[in-house]
């Protein structure tokens, strides 16, 4: 990689923000297709947040994605949101555009991306999403316009039932929604005819990778499932599913493309989808 000091500065603000993959993946798409740009990655404690902010314009970066926990806070620093963002009130990258920070929110669309790189399509499915956090709220306003049918469960209940009206106040041309709590009752009876099934939450994440949101005997070859959690690669959802035939995808998948969607606003570039799986599965096996 050769840096010059015409080169694109783009970065990842989050805390904590060492261990993220980004860096590694978006450069190898920057390497891949020779632009002249370089990713880095910055820890920024939240009441440094609007100092940093600054800084990014004082120093002219080009593009920055932005994780927990800035995601809502880092919208009183910008100078626009584009729709979605606006709707869903979360931002994960902002565009410098001559000085003018524009947010954006990318994480729906990767999750759409995802499925359908996946050879699956949403549209006129039943999903059921089990959570109603930041994840699952940008999942869901992008779902929800495809679903025939979008079902929120979430432990707390008043959640699920505030992102439902949320949705049906702000966007229009969507299926069905409904929610309830995330009890067992609720997922065997929502799964029987289910199609899809998103886990945003972090039940099964690593080090609790014994612990699964469902319990496998209500899971069917005829469902996808969708486990956002990353690590491991294979959570006990994504094996129990694997193992009653259903098809599975991992939470790299949704990574990849909501950067895939984010290097596109900087870049004005189609993402080379691929390049940036391998050099993350890579990284990935090389910390293991
Ligand atoms: P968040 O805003 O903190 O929301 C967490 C959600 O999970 C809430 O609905 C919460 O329910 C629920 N939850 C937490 N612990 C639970 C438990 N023990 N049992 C049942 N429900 C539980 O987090 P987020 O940003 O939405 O992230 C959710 C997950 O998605 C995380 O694992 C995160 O790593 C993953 N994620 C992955 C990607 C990716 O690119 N692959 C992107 C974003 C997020 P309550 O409302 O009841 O607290």
């Amino acid at each position: 990689m050769k840096v010059s000091g015409k080169t694109r500065v783009c970065a990842l603000l989050g805390d904590p923000a060492e261990h993220s993959l980004s860096p590694c993946f978006q450069n190898a798409a920057f390497q891949h297709l020779g632009l002249d740009f370089i990713y880095l990655a910055f820890t920024v404690k939240a009441e440094d947040l609007g100092d940093a902010i600054l800084g990014i314009r004082s120093l002219r970066f080009h593009g920055l994605n932005v994780t927990m926990p800035h995601k809502i806070s880092v919208i009183q620093y910008l100078d626009e949101l584009d729709e979605n963002a606006e709707k869903i009130m979360s931002v994960n990258t902002i565009l410098n555009q001559d000085g003018k920070l524009i947010g954006y929110t990318t994480d729906g669309i990767g999750a759409l991306n995802a499925l359908k790189y996946n050879n699956v399509n949403p549209r006129n499915k039943k999903i059921v999403i089990l959570g109603a956090g930041g994840a699952s709220r940008s999942i869901s306003f992008i779902l929800a316009k495809e679903a025939e049918e979008l079902v929120i469960l979430n432990r707390t209940v008043a959640k699920a039932e505030k992102l439902a009206s949320d949705i049906h106040r702000l966007i229009e041309g969507y299926g069905r929604i409904r929610w309830g709590e995330l009890t067992e009752e609720n997922i065997r009876k929502e799964l029987q005819e289910a199609d899809i099934l998103i886990n945003a939450t972090p039940v099964g994440m690593s080090p609790n990778v014994d612990e699964t949101p469902v319990d496998k005997r209500h899971l069917h070859p005829d469902l996808t499932v969708f486990d956002l959690v990353y690590h491991p690669l294979e959570t006990r959802l994504l094996k129990e599913a694997r193992m009653v035939g259903a098809r599975t995808i991992n939470g790299l998948n949704m990574l990849i493309h909501q950067g895939a969607a984010s290097f596109e606003i900087w870049t004005g570039v189609k993402a080379p989808i691929d390049v940036m799986m391998k050099a993350a599965e890579e990284e990935l096996k090389r910390r293991i």
